[in-house]
């Protein structure tokens, strides 16, 4: 009989009434709502496995929840963050988006799938693992920071003054990670760079009577010219010299992309659309996906957009975008090449105002122990096997705190393809959430085996 299992189904309960206790303390980043009350509860429950765990404190930052456990040759890194989204709109859920209601088999909450479920899910498995199983075989320091929802402004700067106590480490398990549509968990071995920009367009100092845009200028219609020069209805970005630093991806790359089983016509009827851009399929889309920089309009706005019409001239237009970056596009690069393409063109009245910190590439190599161990445990305690993602196509803090300091990252979790992470109805499935303990407990031998 295996006693790590006899463990966990013992404590069944109690597990779900201890995720349902995180998920109904809110902690939202961005809005500044429970930052505080959520890093208690995380020291508090780190303490309680046994940790030597402690609050780091960052000027202007959110607490950073540091613990370390257990002994061994290898030391294993484990990131979470305790911060999620805004929960709104608040009319879409079913159930409220503190409830941590459990219906057909799932918990809805705001924050479960990320990234609270695995958050808990891990600390779980390692309890059982030391109750059932016996001493850790590894080292375990767990960062768990609360700004990660709004681009972890300050984790690079406490991955920086806490070198010392990071750089051991030989492997990290990342925040995140989900089965696909067809049930297949997905290792994921990096993640896109991001940055975000606004672009502000300025006109008269007071909107004005639409008859005077015979003579007045027009900011909406600046921005959208400006916009327009941005990208190529085939989608190519067409910012001066932005193409050119994106590196193209090597044959162990391009191979890599061949094993990912991706169903096309499942995500397009799931997503509703006909096509995807360009009519792409195959190695092309997930090359698409994967490796190539993306510059999305994420809003626009100006004027009236009230019902019916108003003829008016608007003073003042703006859109939200942000670029996924790749090799070896940075967000400090992409800023300064996106202003030098708008004022070449004659738009530097255009004002390009940066909203967050950007966030950088990362990619950890294949063939690394920490990814080995990963898809042998996957391997190991999942019907299907996993497909590995050479990077995933979302952003995070994985650059300042694993690869600055050479240490290999993976992800994997115990969403689904369904868990709606940033919307409303997020959910994890309760028999997931329990599975991700067992590929925990195995992540932790096979690390310390590698
Ligand atoms: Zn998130």
């Amino acid at each position: 009989m295996d006693k790590f299992k006899t463990y966990v189904d013992a404590n069944r309960d109690r597990f779900i009434a201890e995720l349902q206790d995180f998920c109904r303390q809110p902690s939202v980043a961005a809005q500044n709502i429970g930052i505080r009350e959520m890093a208690q509860k995380v020291l508090a429950r780190l303490q309680q496995l046994g940790a030597n765990a402690r609050l780091i404190e960052l000027p202007g930052g959110a607490l950073v929840v540091y613990g370390e456990i257990g002994s061994g040759k290898r030391t294993l890194m484990i990131y979470d963050h305790y911060d999620v989204q805004p929960p709104e709109p608040l009319e879409l859920w079913e159930t409220g988006p503190w409830d941590a209601a459990i219906r057909d088999g799932k918990l809805f909450a705001r924050g479960v799938a990320d990234n609270k479920g695995n958050l808990v899910c891990r600390i779980q498995a390692i309890e059982a693992y030391l109750a059932a199983v016996g001493a850790l075989p590894v080292k375990i320091k767990f960062v768990v920071e609360g700004e990660e929802e709004i681009g972890s402004v300050h984790l690079p700067q406490f991955a920086k003054e806490n070198r010392a106590l990071l750089e051991s480490a030989d492997g990290c398990l990342w925040e995140s990670g989900s089965k696909d549509i067809n049930e297949r968990p997905i290792l994921g071995c990096g993640l896109k760079g991001i940055v975000y920009v606004e672009l502000h367009a300025q006109g008269a100092i007071r909107d004005l009577h639409s008859s005077l845009a015979a003579i007045v200028p027009d900011p909406a219609w600046r921005l959208t010219w400006a916009l327009s020069t941005l990208k190529y209805a085939h989608d190519h970005i067409l910012i001066d010299d932005f193409m050119s630093h994106v590196r193209a991806p090597t044959p162990a790359e391009m191979d890599a992309l061949k094993a990912i089983p991706y169903d096309e016509e499942k995500v397009k009827a799931d997503y509703g659309i006909a096509a995807f851009i360009c009519n792409l399929t195959g190695v092309e889309l997930l090359k698409k996906y994967l490796y190539e920089p993306t510059c999305t309009i994420c809003g626009l706005y100006s004027g009236y957009i009230g019902e019916g019409s108003k003829t008016v001239l608007p003073n003042h237009a703006f859109a939200k975008i942000d670029f996924r970056l790749v090799p070896n596009l940075t967000p400090d690069l992409v800023v300064d090449l996106l202003k030098k393409h708008l004022a070449r063109r004659g738009f530097s009245d255009i004002e390009v105002k940066l909203t967050e910190t950007g966030e950088e590439v990362a990619r950890s190599p294949l063939d690394s122990p920490i990814v080995r161990a990963a898809i042998d445990a996957a391997n190991a305690v999942y019907a299907n096997a996993p497909i590995i993602y050479p990077t995933a196509a979302g952003s995070g803090p994985m650059y300042p705190l694993c690869q600055a300091l050479g240490i290999p990252a993976v992800n994997a979790g115990c969403g689904w393809y369904d868990s709606r992470a940033h919307a409303p109805n997020e959910n994890v499935r309760i028999e997931d959430y329990f599975e991700g303990m067992f590929f925990v407990r195995a992540l932790i031998d096979r690390f310390a085996a590698m």
